[in-house]
């Protein structure tokens, strides 16, 4: 393995943190993103690792790559014309050092162990950075709901319920959705649970109102993205008003990010899903993204349809060759807002070509490491999802709060706290990477401040 760490002659640090990662690669071989994602938390960590060397004697980084429990099951389900399908479900219950688990589920084909302990290991520092009680977790399935009918969907859904039931709970593990999960999903997920265990809990968020949800919950991670985005614009002095901005997907995050760049004053120009994306020049304003909701959320259409209601839009189909072209238009700032590794070392070597100032990631580790690197050595503002569109589950955070406590926050209630959660998550990386003598780099303060907060709470709690 070449060093994953820079320095040139090495401490008792940075060769612990090899060894931590030259282990998970020996451990989960061929998890690709989760060797990816250990790797980046651990090239940062070295300073926090120097000053505080109780955090290697206590082991914190082999036991918070190693998750406290792995569950995987069989999914065997009917399709509506009799035919039976079998899917993997997992989850994976990461860390409850400072709360339950908690993190979402995917369900998409290209869902394995790797990339679920990815993301499980990105959610335990994201929870950790909101400042409310929550470990890490995530789950998901390879079933793909494309193109099934509601029907399949729930009798997917109730069989991977049947399993997962037994390994969760309002005090214990409390999934939400992401990829390929949304409210339609959540809904057939919580009445099976509710059916089998006989309560009614707050066992899952991403609810609907009428049913324990919050409101706020959909719009919680775009509207956070572009929150934690302002913060970033104000140290330079700068807004997002007049800003062309670059959004990548067409799902949730990407919907409620256009929504509230539009609010702000911002012009989005682009959307996209795996087939391709579409560059509106005009701008996509408020009556756009309403019949692309309506695509998207109720006809389960393709992005592609764009440019046969809007003309003056333009299509271009995914490319194979590791590239977006969708990065190469020109923009002030860019908000990935689709899957991991979206953006690619040519991708961001165009993005800072054409002069964008801020990238502020919505979905989950979508720069590929030397994307991140390229933002670095550009010196422009890069938030990294574990900061940036960690809004999500800080409301969902305050729905189990709300559906232990038995009562609704309003709108603007839980907005306001939003918001507040979001300049805080700012604050913190930003106070923490100037602690460390790196001021600006967002990506290590979020690192080593989630760190901090989980192994503290490690020690306290002795070896468990
Ligand atoms: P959705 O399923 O609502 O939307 C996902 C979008 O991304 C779709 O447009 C989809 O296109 C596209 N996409 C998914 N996989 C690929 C791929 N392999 N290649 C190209 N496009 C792809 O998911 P969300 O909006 O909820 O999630 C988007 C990102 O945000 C993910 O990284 C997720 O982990 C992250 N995130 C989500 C949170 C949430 O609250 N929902 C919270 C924090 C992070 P298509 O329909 O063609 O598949």
């Amino acid at each position: 393995m070449t060093s994953l760490l820079k320095d040139e002659l090495p401490s008792i640090t940075t060769r612990y943190l090899e060894a931590v990662v030259a282990d998970v690669v020996a451990r989960s071989p061929g998890e690709q993103e989760f060797h990816q994602a250990v790797a980046e938390v651990a090239e940062t960590l070295v300073p926090v690792l120097e000053r505080n060397p109780a955090y290697r004697e206590w082991k914190i980084l082999d036991r918070m790559v190693e998750p406290e429990r792995v569950i995987m099951f069989r999914v065997p389900w009917v399709d509506d014309r009799g035919e039976i399908h079998v899917n993997r479900g997992y989850r994976i219950e990461m860390s409850s050092a400072i709360g339950p688990f908690k993190g979402g589920l995917r369900f998409h084909p290209s869902v394995y162990l790797g990339l679920l302990m990815f993301l499980a290991f990105e959610q335990v520092f994201k929870n950790a950075l909101t400042t409310l009680p929550m470990g890490g977790g995530k789950g998901g399935s390879d079933f793909d709901p494309k193109g099934r009918s509601d029907l399949e969907v729930m009798r997917f859904c109730q069989s991977y319920m049947t399993e997962l039931q037994r390994h969760i709970g309002p005090f214990t593990d409390i999934p939400a959705g992401d990829i390929g999960v949304g409210s339609r999903e959540i809904g057939y997920l919580f009445g099976h649970y509710k059916r089998i265990r006989n309560e009614f809990s707050g066992v899952l968020t991403g609810k609907e109102i009428e049913w324990g949800g919050s409101l706020i919950r959909p719009e919680a991670t775009g509207y956070g993205t572009v929150y934690f985005a302002e913060e970033m614009l104000a140290t330079r002095g700068e807004t997002l008003d007049g800003m062309t901005c670059l959004v990548s997907g067409s799902g949730n995050v990407a919907q409620y990010t256009v929504e509230k760049l539009i609010a702000l004053g911002a012009k989005p120009v682009s959307l996209s899903d795996s087939g391709g994306f579409v560059h509106d020049p005009d701008g996509i304003d408020d009556e756009k993204l309403h019949w692309v909701m309506e695509l998207k959320n109720v006809r389960r259409g393709r992005i592609q349809e764009y440019v046969e209601r809007f003309p003056r839009a333009t299509f271009t189909p995914a490319a194979t060759d590791g590239r977006n072209p969708l990065w190469a238009i020109p923009a002030h700032c860019a908000f990935p807002c689709a899957t991991q590794n979206e953006i690619s070392g040519p991708d961001a070597a165009a993005l800072v070509a054409n002069g964008v100032v801020l990238v502020a990631e919505g979905a989950n580790m979508p720069t590929v490491p030397e994307g991140v690197d390229r933002f670095r050595a550009a010196g422009i503002l890069y938030g990294p999802g574990k900061a940036a569109n960690a809004g999500g589950v800080a409301v969902s955070g305050l729905e189990m709060s709300q559906d232990a406590l038995r009562i609704t926050w309003t709108r603007d209630e839980v907005d306001l706290r939003l918001r507040g959660i979001m300049a805080s998550i700012h604050r913190t990386c930003r106070d923490t990477a100037e602690e460390y003598g790196v001021p600006g780099d967002y990506a290590v303060g979020a690192n080593i401040a989630g760190f901090v907060k989980v192994a503290d709470a490690m020690i306290d709690q002795g070896v468990v």
